[in-house]
């Protein structure tokens, strides 16, 4: 399967961005774009001039980078967010906040949303009491997700779980942090998405 093998920090980087894409290390004097807050590569220190197409484009990039996501995958979520009702860029930020490896992380399950992705992926979780593997799974009000009993003791959840206070729970969700579950109190407010994001910079650049 394509996936990015872009060093994370240089992501951040590019966006110009702190996304919090290596769990620990984010929270530490090594983060990359804290040590070197500048575009990486050659011509990372110069200027960076931006057209109004450049602008829209890497909004675009950061978010589908943010999430995780190929392009196929992500342009597949603004279709279904500009078909929904509603505004589209927020229904498209819905749609991503509401994936099974974003909750998983945004509960604590995982570090990072990558790491969420993997645990996912390897039958860790269980939906409403339903073993669930497919990372993109929409989440809906009223869902339980919970690790698989069997992965209680898997060291890198019990680690996450640890640090979740640092990250805080969205008020969307509700986590059960001593029986290993959480869940979907309610639908993703455009409130709730706290990451800088300008949703209508990716709308305006796919509606060309
Ligand atoms: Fe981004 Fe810093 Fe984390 Fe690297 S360490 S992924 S630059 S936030």
């Amino acid at each position: 399967m394509a996936r990015y093998t872009e060093s994370a920090c240089r992501i951040c980087r590019r966006e110009n961005l702190k996304m919090y894409l290596k769990g620990d290390r984010c929270y530490t004097d090594k983060c990359a774009i804290e040590r070197r807050p500048y575009p990486p590569g050659q011509h990372g220190q110069g200027r960076a001039k931006f057209s109004e197409y450049g602008v829209q484009l890497r909004e675009k990039q950061k978010v589908k980078r943010l999430y995780g996501l190929l392009e196929s995958q992500f342009r597949g979520y603004y279709h279904r967010a500009s078909a929904a009702k509603g505004k589209t860029g927020e229904n498209l930020l819905t749609y991503l906040e509401r994936r099974l490896d974003n909750v998983v992380f945004r509960l604590g399950f995982a570090d990072t949303r990558a790491e969420a992705r993997q645990l996912v992926r390897h039958g860790h979780f269980r939906v409403n009491g339903r073993k669930v593997n497919i990372p993109s799974f929409q989440v809906k009000v009223g869902d339980e997700i919970a690790v698989k009993e069997k992965s209680r003791k898997i060291v890198r959840i019990n680690e996450a779980l640890e640090a979740v206070d640092r990250r805080g729970i969205p008020a969307w969700l509700d986590l059960d942090k001593g029986g290993f579950k959480g869940t979907v109190k309610s639908t993703p407010s455009r409130d709730d998405i706290t990451m800088p994001i300008q949703e209508q910079l990716i709308v305006e650049l796919y509606s060309k």
